[in-house]
């Protein structure tokens, strides 16, 4: 199946019915299917089509999926970029790729014109709402989406056979562990996934119908697999430009919502949030979390607080992403992150491939229709990722007697403290579970003597008060010395890419001694 191919799935198993909610508007099925018409045809008219790249960085909006689904129906490959990142970012992306045409709103234009200065080509933009000062902007080619969309009838459309091989997606890793790459993503690995989370839910008769949140970035490609498993379950959406609690909670009363997927930090802001009695939130059953750790002191405080789960899952971008989550009628393990999903294998291996014993770490590796075919233009990277079809997710994991997985750290951010291994995540659940502290990533910074040392770095929760030692002794009282930090350090907040993610990297630039 093609992924332009779920808008029939929703027309054939729902009929027409309020796909989207977005502010005060509202779009049934039809009506996304309409506009993903038109904008393949206007790409078309502007010869963007058939394997030319396209990037798409706006705010999530319904025009974020219409650009989808016409890039697709164009025959075009679609790269999802996070209009947050700064312009030397986007311009990396931008000459890896070689976008022919950026699709953006008049807001991020700026950015994307000075993301794309000194690029050895001209790509074209599309803006799509309206854009005041165009003439600012002479000498650039600017099309106005709903200018040019308004001329075009339905019926130009002209859709070429793809094939469920050809890669729908390019989406560009954010680095957290070095140089982003390409990750190449076919029609087959997107809709495997997508399908993926249609079965989890599908032991329950009413699975997906009713809305959910869409809160996720849709430029990553998380919320991107949620749209889709939204037209696989015949589910309504409410997208957000940007995660707002309250508004949150107040969709969650006017929707009736029943689940919905996030990421660790919006769960956390949930929680910490003193705005909960205002809202009616009994509707809430289940979270999906993903993309990092989940604390397990969050998992508890989230039950307590909303009467609902959290089921944490795992995935990464290389898998589309899904690998493996909790599924619904299984019992959940907090500080797991569920079981394989159908169609998923999954191993945990040493370093000559073999498989360890259960309970023990090891690499996690994962085969299935949603593995990527590789990094776009980097075949010693994909050599190195995907051998023999087994993905290399460079994740230390162990697996329990009931097959469950548990991600123990990233194989880059395990700490070697005088040659033993040290899991910075032990550290951080028992940090995280001090009364004081809201946020924790714990790194490893070179030492001389002892190779690595250990630094916590702290965010306090508003108006406590404890101090390095405090912090340093209590860590001593849980796990053995060894294991605890050197340095603990507060700060104001932690740098995270955009969906929330903490990027110990730019931690260990911040701090490389512990003479601080
Ligand atoms: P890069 O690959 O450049 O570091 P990235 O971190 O943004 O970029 P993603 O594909 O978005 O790449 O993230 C995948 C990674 O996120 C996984 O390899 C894993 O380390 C982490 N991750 C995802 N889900 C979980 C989870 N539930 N628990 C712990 N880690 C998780």
């Amino acid at each position: 199946m093609l992924l332009t191919n779920l808008i029939d799935h929703t027309k054939e198993h729902y009929g027409e019915y309020p796909f989207l909610y977005y502010k005060d508007k509202t779009y049934t099925n039809l009506e996304v299917e309409k506009m993903a018409k038109k904008f393949s045809i206007l790409l078309r008219n502007h010869d963007i089509a058939d394997g030319e790249r396209v990037v798409v960085s706006i705010p999530n909006c319904p025009e974020v999926i219409f650009a989808y689904q016409g890039i697709l129906r164009s025959r075009s490959i679609v790269i999802p970029v996070m209009h947050l990142l700064h312009p030397r970012e986007i311009h990396f992306i931008l000459n890896d790729s070689k976008a022919k045409a950026i699709i953006t709103s008049s807001q991020v234009l700026p950015n994307m014109i000075e993301a794309s200065k000194d690029l050895a080509y001209k790509p074209i933009f599309i803006v799509v709402d309206q854009l005041e000062n165009k003439d600012v902007f002479d000498g650039y080619e600017i099309i106005e989406l709903y200018k040019e969309i308004e001329t075009i009838e339905n019926s130009h459309e002209l859709l070429t056979d793809a094939q469920e091989s050809d890669t729908a997606v390019i989406l560009y890793t954010s680095g957290t562990t070095g140089r982003p790459k390409g990750v190449m993503l076919t029609h087959k690995n997107l809709y495997s996934s997508a399908m993926s989370a249609y079965e989890l839910l599908n032991d329950r008769e009413d699975a997906g119908r009713g809305t959910t949140l869409g809160v996720l970035p849709l430029a990553h490609v998380y919320g991107f697999t949620m749209m889709n498993s939204c037209f696989l379950l015949g589910s309504s959406v409410v997208i957000f430009p940007k995660f707002d609690v309250d508004r949150v909670f107040a969709c969650i009363e006017k929707y009736n919502v029943r689940a919905f997927s996030a990421v660790p930090a919006m769960l956390y802001a949930m929680v910490s949030s003193p705005n909960v009695d205002q809202y009616d939130l009994s509707s809430l059953e289940s979270v999906g979390s993903g993309s990092a750790a989940l604390p397990v002191a969050v998992i508890h405080a989230f039950k307590q607080k909303f009467n609902a789960e959290i089921r944490e899952g795992y995935g990464l971008s290389e898998a589309a992403p899904t690998v493996a989550a909790h599924r619904e009628g299984m019992p959940i393990k907090p500080g797991s992150v569920g079981v394989a999903i159908p169609g998923v294998q999954v191993r945990v291996v040493d370093e000559n491939v073999t498989d360890v014993p259960k309970g023990e770490i090891g690499e996690l590796i994962v085969k299935g229709d949603n593995i990527t075919t590789g990094y776009y233009g980097l075949e010693e990277a994909t050599k190195k990722a995907i051998k023999d079809g087994w993905l290399f997710t460079g994740d230390l994991a162990t697996m329990d007697n009931d097959e469950y997985l548990y991600i123990v750290d990233r194989k880059n951010d395990l700490i070697i403290r005088g040659g033993f291994n040290i899991y910075p995540r032990d550290l951080e659940e028992v940090i995280m579970s001090h009364e004081a502290v809201a946020e924790v990533a714990v790194i490893g910074i070179p030492d001389e003597r002892i190779g690595e040392e250990i630094v916590a770095c702290v965010v306090k929760n508003p108006g406590s008060i404890v101090s390095e030692v405090e912090i340093i002794a209590y860590s001593q009282q849980k796990l053995a010395k060894y294991k605890t930090p050197k340095r603990v350090v507060f700060l104001q907040q932690l740098p995270r890419n955009g969906v929330g993610k903490i990027l110990k990297r730019k931690l260990r630039e911040m701090y490389e001694t512990t003479d601080f």
